[in-house]
């Protein structure tokens, strides 16, 4: 057995406080980027060369000249793989929000971590 005098205990509770805090604050910034997020997408863009497959042509050649860049948006869905065709401008646009929908899944995935660690400590506090 262990005594804890009062000022232990009274310093142990006020890093709690703390602790929950500076986690509600960190929480709050989680929730406010949320807010400033633009529009998401979800899947990828990739930019391509490619051959015709005309054999006279320079993307048959030695060495051979590929035709492009094509843009591609591409998104996994249920198993299926959905793409798109885009121009140079749909491109630079689905980037943005494929990057936005990274952001989206970062801030989820750290939003939920946090909410473990805090949840646990105030399930431990009430048993
Ligand atoms: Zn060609």
């Amino acid at each position: 057995m262990f005594r804890r005098s009062g000022l232990t205990f009274l310093v142990s509770i006020s890093i709690l406080t703390v602790r929950l805090n500076n986690a509600r604050r960190a929480y709050d910034k989680l929730k406010q980027a949320l807010l400033e997020l633009d529009f998401v997408r979800p899947g990828s863009v990739v930019k391509r060369f490619m051959p015709c497959g005309k054999p006279s042509c320079r993307c048959m050649g030695k060495p051979p000249r590929l035709h492009g860049p094509y843009y591609q948006w591409s998104y996994k869905l249920r198993g299926k793989t959905v793409s798109r065709r885009l121009t140079p401008e749909q491109a630079k646009l689905c980037e943005e929000w494929v990057e936005n929908h990274r952001r989206l899944k970062n801030i989820i995935r750290k939003m939920e971590t946090l909410s473990l660690k805090e949840t646990d400590r105030l399930l431990r506090k009430r048993s």
